[in-house]
């Protein structure tokens, strides 16, 4: 039997916040949203690592990075590499659609940010997903499970290597930051797709099967239980609403009686 996936909610607070500030509102979000049973993560900017790190040391809500480079050293002015990451991060964004439109992020990049991220124990939130007119010509499942196959290729990860660490947060990108929300029916068909298309790459039954796909774009306090609703939607990726813990806290306690109720039916 394929062991039970946890229920994972993470923020991706984007280019928002502060070093002065950020500390405060992970600690505010941590208060608000106090679930064992839930997987917390805050994603803020590279510098507001080390305050959000501190602020939540006791909360166990954990930190990951929004970005990586693909690279494990050199000269590459600006850029953090995983190594940089230790003790400041434990999980990281990787391949997110913003990042894909504004950095001409590739599949086959992202690939290599997946490895470098599983060598320095970092665990990846591997972001895919269609544009509009993808879905709307009817190519929105071809789409994800090109570039699931793509960016594993390129990894250079084995058969189900990193099945125990990877997350896959699926984000049709005409969702994301809009307003508007895929239905979760749609949302769990892609996962199921998501699951496939890492066992056409050779990864075993089993070791697809445990790895959370989570559903991201422009989720709310409101709109989660429709996605909850779905035994293969995990959790969320959350941007806009990640920053207001009132938000946060509707997420999360949806998400805690999603895994209470799992965890009951799993019995
Ligand atoms: C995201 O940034 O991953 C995201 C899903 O953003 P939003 O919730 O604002 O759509």
């Amino acid at each position: 039997m394929v062991a039970m996936r946890p229920i994972i909610i993470a923020a991706n607070w984007k280019m928002n916040s502060t070093p002065a500030d950020a500390g405060t509102l992970a600690a505010t979000i941590a208060a608000a949203t106090n679930a064992a049973d839930v997987v917390r993560v805050i994603c803020p900017p590279y510098v507001c690592l080390a305050p959000v790190r501190e602020a939540l040391a006791a909360t166990g809500v954990a930190v990951g990075a929004q970005n990586v480079h693909d690279k494990a050293a050199g000269a590459y002015t600006g850029e953090i590499s995983a190594a940089m990451l230790a003790g400041l991060a434990d999980w990281c964004i990787v391949g997110h659609s913003e990042r894909r439109r504004d950095q001409c992020e590739t599949d086959e990049l992202i690939g290599r940010k997946l490895a470098r991220c599983l060598e320095s124990g970092l665990r990846p939130i591997w972001c895919v997903g269609e544009q509009l007119e993808e879905r709307e010509a009817g190519r929105a499942e071809a789409v994800v499970r090109a570039q699931v196959a793509r960016a594993l290729s390129a990894s250079g990860l084995g058969g189900g290597e990193g099945a125990a660490s990877i997350v896959i947060a699926y984000e049709p990108v005409w969702a994301i930051g809009t307003g508007r929300t895929a239905r979760g029916a749609d949302a769990a068909t892609m996962a199921e797709a998501i699951r496939g298309a890492l066992q056409e790459s050779g990864w075993a039954h089993d070791a697809a099967e445990r790895v959370p796909v989570l559903y991201g774009g422009s989720v709310t306090a409101a709109s989660i239980a429709e996605f909850l609703a779905e035994p293969a939607i995990d959790g969320a990726l959350v941007g806009g609403a990640s920053l207001k813990p009132d938000e946060m806290a509707g997420i999360v306690a949806r998400a805690a009686a999603t895994a209470a109720a799992r965890r009951a039916a799993a019995r």
